[in-house]
């Protein structure tokens, strides 16, 4: 695997493979890589012939100062992982690098940056992903993209952006990798105490209960929301939104007619988790026919 740290480093070594037609593919990642991100880079190593990872802590996506210092750093780790899972290349740009004297400009979908997460943490944090992400894209020019179900919201912009900017590139979306016992894989999960670990579990119970009465028929969404709720306080963690959303537009639903995206974000101790999953009531009745007799189950958590 090469390393490199400019982006004339990493149109070099791109280069000859652009030359040739051979597939690039691109992981962009914060590192304190997990088996979430491992998941995206087998599986972009599987498809294509050039794998890239990216590993840029970006400071214009963090909202929160604190955030931004005690997000895990290790680069050494991070880069032996990302070769063993098949990385290629691995570009570890500076600051200075990304963000040059006089950079001015951003990019901003508008619309879906809004809702949920930007309605939380402000428009600033899907600016600065949004402009991160069309940069990484137009340094390393790949094929594919990949990105995790586990941003929902952020892979709707980055479908969006790219769509918006006729950027020449397929942005692939991989499921939610979870710990054994439900909690989606996030590199913040490193920062939870022992006690916070346990109650993080919050969020993918809160999930699983409103899965649960969808599965029984239940539809209101204030029933469904209420149920997960529910769950939630059981750990004494209380959401900073909690919603069942249209999973294209984001807007909210009052019922569970058909696809819905409940997506859910929320502080245990000084930690902010997020986590989500689709429902799907039409597959709810649906035998599942590699399980003869079972009802598919409306969502995966
Ligand atoms: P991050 O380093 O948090 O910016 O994440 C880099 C990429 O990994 C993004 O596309 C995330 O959606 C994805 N990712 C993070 N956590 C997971 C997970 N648990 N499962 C799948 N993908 C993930």
């Amino acid at each position: 695997m090469k390393s490199v740290r400019t982006v004339q480093g990493l149109r070099a070594v791109l280069g000859g493979a652009r030359r040739d037609d051979r597939a690039i593919g691109l992981v962009a990642t914060m590192g304190a890589l997990h088996e979430g991100h491992l998941s995206l880079i087998r599986h972009a190593r599987r498809q294509c012939d050039v794998v890239v990872v990216s590993l840029f802590v970006n400071p214009a996506q963090f909202n929160e100062r604190a955030d931004l210092e005690r997000y895990p750093r290790d680069e050494l780790r991070d880069s032996e992982l990302a070769e063993d899972a098949g990385a290629d290349v691995l570009f570890a740009p500076s600051v200075a690098e990304v963000y040059p004297a006089g950079f001015a400009t951003t990019v901003e979908v508008l619309g879906l940056s809004e809702r949920l997460e930007g309605a939380a943490r402000g428009a600033e944090h899907f600016r600065g992903v949004a402009t991160i992400v069309t940069k990484l894209l137009c340094m390393a020019l790949p094929d594919v993209a990949y990105f995790g179900q586990k941003d929902a919201q952020q892979v709707l912009l980055i479908r969006r952006l790219t769509t918006d900017l006729n950027l020449p590139v397929r942005i692939e979306t991989r499921p939610t990798v979870r710990e054994p016992d439900g909690l989606a894989m996030s590199s913040r999960n490193a920062l939870l105490g022992a006690a916070e670990r346990e109650r993080a579990l919050a969020l993918p119970r809160a999930l699983q209960a409103a899965c649960e009465l969808a599965d029984s028929g239940e539809r209101s969404t204030a029933a469904l929301l209420a149920a997960a709720r529910a769950e939630m306080e059981r750990l004494s963690v209380s959401a900073e939104y909690l919603a069942l959303v249209d999973p294209e537009t984001l807007e909210p639903l009052e019922r569970l007619d058909g696809e819905a995206l409940l997506a859910v974000a929320a502080r245990v101790g000084e930690v902010r988790l997020i986590d989500n999953t689709i429902l799907t009531p039409d597959v709810g009745s649906a035998p599942d026919p590699q399980n003869q007799g079972k009802v598919l189950s409306t969502c995966s958590v």
